[in-house]
């Protein structure tokens, strides 16, 4: 048996890191982290009590709610993956809305959200044999990871991609409203404090512009099998 390794994920929103990350944990025989889907559910939360509208964003209510927030994944054998929990409940469709990603960077800013799901991820990762994807794998939650790729993609394809998604699960947006979403959470998900997107110093840089997905996945094996 080859050794387990731990696979960080990172790159701008909708560059198909989760589908790389699903291939590639269900042909190893991997977990799966998707730690945007923790940040989704602490924002859906934030919004459901009322903490961060269009208008306003109560932090410190946030802040001291937060040990109140208990986060699980749940594999569903009937939709064949995990899906994210909060305090018990199953918020997997919600978390994936327009309305959530529409907020989701600005929760993603706060120190304190960040600290207690890094912990959470790192405990989740401990024992290898795990893909996580994300924005900081690679510079904060596993430094160490032997095999860090960093996605990228053109903003309309991945515009593009999003927008189907969300057609596919009935969310009405338009693509323009996609587009300014991608853009705008690109930004702020590069230019914060704590944490900033970057690519680590030993990611390999994937753009997937023009590959199909099965291409990408060859391309990503070899690397897997160079890893281990
Ligand atoms: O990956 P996904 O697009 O679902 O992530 C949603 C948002 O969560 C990102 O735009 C980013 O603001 C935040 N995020 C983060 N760090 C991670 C994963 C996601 O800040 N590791």
């Amino acid at each position: 048996m080859d050794k387990k390794i731990t696979i960080a994920i990172d790159g701008f929103s909708s560059t198909g890191k989760s589908t790389l990350a699903k291939q590639l944990a269900r042909h190893l025989g991997y977990a799966y982290v998707d730690t945007g889907a923790m940040y989704r559910a602490v924002t859906y939360y934030a919004m459901d009590k009322g903490y961060i509208t269009d208008e306003h964003f109560d932090k410190q209510a946030l802040i001291n709610d937060l040990p109140h927030i208990s986060l699980q994944f749940l594999f569903s054998p009937e939709k064949g993956f995990a899906e994210m929990y909060i305090n018990e409940h199953n918020v997997e469709k919600m978390i994936r809305t327009l309305a959530v990603s529409n907020k989701v960077s600005r929760v993603a800013e706060l120190s304190e959200v960040r600290a207690m799901l890094v912990k959470q991820q790192q405990q989740m990762g401990a024992g290898k044999g795990v893909v996580m994807d994300g924005r900081d794998i690679g510079t904060v939650v596993f430094p160490d990871a032997e095999l860090k790729l960093f996605m990228t993609a053109s903003p309309e394809t991945r515009a593009k991609r999003r927008y189907l998604e969300l057609q596919e699960k009935g969310d009405k947006a338009s693509y323009e409203e996609v587009l300014k979403n991608v853009q705008e959470r690109d930004y702020i998900d590069c230019n914060r404090q704590d944490s900033p997107l970057v690519k680590a110093a030993d990611a390999i840089e994937i753009d997937n512009s023009k590959l199909s997905i099965e291409e990408q996945f060859e391309k990503v094996m070899q690397l897997v099998q160079n890893a281990v």
